[in-house]
């Protein structure tokens, strides 16, 4: 039964469209289950109705004329109960209706299951039998599970039917959307235009060759040929990244080395085999190794090295790539975007970027994020390969694209986008005001950095100060470990360029999703797994050599915090303290003369809100993780687009643990702070305010509108909203609450800014 299903799942899946797709399925069904009929009803959103779109059995030429409305015949049951339905005389069954064009009254027993889609109901899957029988339980097991497999099917066939602007019966633009996780904040409305490799490596023949040498000479042009545009692209985007976050090219570039790849391409060559299908085998055995590996910053490895790939061959062909056209706001869309293929574009055309693989953690996100592109990755239904030229809506805060959207939604979004462009604009005129509330209370607005990008955008936008610096940012986009001298120098940029404002740098925080190529950590599961502080406790001497570096880099300048991640319990904090404690007395000893900078601790683990006065009393300050707080909290992976709607940092849990934290670091006399998004969302930071949060630290972007918003409120009126927020238990009650009371305050404007729209 399961090969029949897999088998049907796979035909089904390759079908060129929706109708083809349905086409199979009822016949395949028909077959596999021995009926005499088998038809597929989609419900029809327009006039909700579930229309007969396919049939092996029926009258074909009833197809799209019959339909029944929700609360008619069988399928209507089956629909709005959810449920299948098995019945060995269907024509004796109340909700029986009959259809004279289908020629069913010949039909007795009758077999529904609904199909659901995300808890959606898409339709209905029946089958029909002459003779008067109750189908056996394996029967209705087996068209259960098949509709089950099929909704996701029938989805995706849909989605690609809407992007040619084709409705279910074939006509009528739809627009679509499709879910993927944020990869850099912003919207954008824009021309998609898909990158495809520039050639196909897979399909690349073997071929044995006599002329070795002229294969060689070929493949050594190609090298040249790549090594130049990577030197190109990576001076292109010189003025926009700065050296480490331009690395990457390097690491090209270093791949091409004759020691490397090129090396195993040319050996490949010596025997016989042509440039391209030496090529390709050594370069998919790379993929595969990569490929197979469970760790997320690997896996990008592997389209490095494919990317790599293509390029090759793309001399090696001579075709090189067919001058692709950028229109203006061209949004960038491809299977695996390429941060090569982002410096491509002529400046000033890029406005989005779609990613079909990947997460926020890839390259491309990080480099999207420090140019301020609104990104969204991870988009896997997008059928890609097909909405070249097509109008696309780029929704990086919620991680959403929609294709083909209708006048209204761009319009919508447009108006998000040029209120974003104002308010910026009308924004920058808050940089030298306080953050002040009405009522005088002074609220301290701090920004998190990584990128150097980070760095000049805070400055502009006049933050107070660096409430989380992640330090693994240029970790991550290494070969290597940087050495302490290395550390030293990226640390005293940052300190110096926010001196005398305080700098809180966290240590090393890799695990989870944040890897380092060089440090693989292949884990079942890894947010549970070996993080943050874990690893560092793990290895004192890449602890040590970081601190000792933040400490050297702070000489003089005096304005280092030093903060602890993903803290369980007294004993990791303790043993963390031991090593600060160690490599200031080696840097004393070295005679570098710093003071203890303060040393804060995260909290993001639950265990550590339960503990927080214990863990308070043992450090200077503390400050709240809130993205992971709520992923553990909630049991909620922050990457997985599946369950991304219930991540959701105002749940009424959420909310009660961050009051426990503040009032347990306030009895301890230690201030706290916050720098998860939360502290960025500007109605979540009215909260935070009115909890008594000392200062949040939030991203650049975010910072004038968090200014703007508690500029125009009362501390007062903060805590009377937290107040009656705090006796919800619902955050969908949550959500609209804070909406309503800033709305009808006058402040709608500046809550979450693509949050009204309904598409
Ligand atoms: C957090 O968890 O809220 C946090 C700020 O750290 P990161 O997002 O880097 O895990
Ligand atoms: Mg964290």
């Amino acid at each position: 039964m399961l090969n029949t299903l897999r088998k049907i799942v796979q035909e089904v899946n390759a079908a060129k469209d929706l109708k083809a797709a349905l086409g199979i399925i009822v016949q395949r069904v028909k077959e596999a289950m021995g009926s005499q009929v088998c038809s597929v009803y989609l419900l029809d959103p327009e006039s909700n109705r579930f229309v007969l779109m396919a049939t092996d059995g029926l009258n074909k030429r009833s197809i799209g004329k019959v339909s029944m409305a929700l609360n008619e015949g069988l399928v209507g049951l089956v629909g709005t109960r959810e449920e299948p339905l098995n019945l060995e005389n269907a024509s004796e069954h109340p909700r029986y209706r009959y259809f004279a064009e289908t020629g069913e009254e010949r039909y007795a027993s009758f077999l529904g299951s609904p199909i659901i889609h995300h808890r959606k109901v898409m339709g209905v899957l029946v089958i029909q039998q002459k003779e008067r029988r109750q189908f056996d339980e394996g029967e209705e097991a087996f068209l259960v599970t098949m509709s089950a497999q099929l909704a996701g099917v029938i989805a995706h066939a849909e989605a690609t039917g809407s992007i040619r602007g084709l409705g279910r019966q074939g006509k009528g633009i739809q627009e679509a959307k499709f879910v993927g996780v944020p990869g850099s904040p912003g919207a954008a409305v824009g021309t998609a235009v898909v990158v495809l490799p520039p050639a196909d490596l897979e399909v690349v023949p073997d071929k044995n060759v006599d002329d070795i040498a002229a294969e060689l000479l070929l493949f050594k042009t190609a090298l040249e040929g790549v090594r130049a545009d990577m030197r190109a692209l990576s001076a292109k985007m010189a003025s926009q990244l700065r050296p480490e976050e331009r690395a990457l090219f390097d690491v090209y570039l270093m791949m091409l080395e004759d020691a490397a790849l090129g090396n195993e391409v040319v050996k490949l060559i010596k025997t016989g085999q042509w440039a391209q299908g030496a090529l390709r085998q050594v370069v998919s055995a790379h993929v595969n190794r990569f490929e197979l590996m469970d760790d997320a910053y690997l896996r990008e490895r592997a389209s490095d090295v494919k990317d790599l790939g293509r390029r090759l061959l793309a001399y090696l062909q001579q075709a090189r790539q067919q001058t692709l056209v950028y229109p203006d706001n061209c949004i960038l869309v491809s299977e695996e975007l390429s941060p090569a293929m982002l410096g491509e574009v002529p400046e000033g055309k890029l406005v989005g970027l779609v990613s079909v693989q990947g997460s926020g953690n890839s390259h491309v996100a990080i480099f999207a994020r420090a140019m301020g592109i609104p990104t969204v990755m991870g988009v896997v239904d997008l059928p890609y390969s097909k909405i070249d030229g097509i109008q696309l809506i780029v929704d990086g805060y919620h991680g959403e694209v929609f294709t083909n959207p209708s006048e209204l939604l761009r319009k919508q979004y447009a108006e998000v986008v040029e209120e974003e462009r104002q308010l910026t604009q009308g924004l920058d005129a808050l940089r030298g005001l306080p953050c002040e509330t009405l009522d005088g209370y002074r609220m301290p607005l701090w920004v998190n950095t990584g990128l150097l990008a980070d760095v000049k955008r805070a400055q502009e936008r006049g933050a107070e100060g660096v409430g989380l610096y992640r330090t693994e940012v240029p970790f991550m986009i290494r070969e290597r470990f940087p050495s302490e001298k290395e550390q030293l120098a990226i640390y005293r940029e940052q300190l110096q360029a926010f001196h005398p404002l305080p700098v809180t740098m966290r240590s090393l925080d890799v695990g989870g999703d944040k890897a380092l190529s060089y440090f693989p950590i292949k884990e079942e599961n890894p947010f549970l797994g070996w993080r943050g502080i874990r690893v560092t406790l793990d290895h004192p001497e890449i602890f040590l050599v970081q601190t000792r570096a933040m400490l050297k880099a702070s000489e003089g300048l005096d304005n280092l915090r030093i903060l602890l991640p993903m803290i369980s319990g007294i004993q990791e904090l303790e043993e963390a303290l031991h090593l600060i404690h160690r490599a200031w007395g080696e840097v004393r000893d070295e005679g570098v003369d710093i003071p203890m900078p303060p040393v804060g601790v995260m909290i993001e683990i639950p265990a550590a809100v339960y503990q927080v006065r214990e863990l308070a009393r043992q450090v200077d300050f503390l400050s709240v993780g809130s993205n992971d707080l709520t992923q553990y909290l909630l049991a909620v992976d922050r990457n997985n687009p599946r369950v991304a709607d219930l991540y959701d940092f105002l749940h009424p849990a959420v909310l009660q643990a961050l009051c426990k934290v503040v009032e347990g670091a306030h009895a301890e006399g230690k201030p706290v702070s916050i720098c998860g998004e939360m502290a960025g969302d500007p109605a979540a930071a009215v909260l935070l305010m009115a909890m008594g949060f000392d200062s949040l630290s939030m991203n650049a972007t975010n910072l004038p509108k968090v200014k703007w918003l508690l500029r125009q409120i009362s501390l007062g009126k903060a805590k009377e909203l937290l107040g009656q927020v705090m006796t919800i238990d619902n955050p969908h009650m949550v959500h609209s609450t804070l909406q309503l009371a800033l709305r009808n305050l006058g402040l709608g404007r500046m809550i979450n800014p693509a949050s009204n729209i309904q598409a």
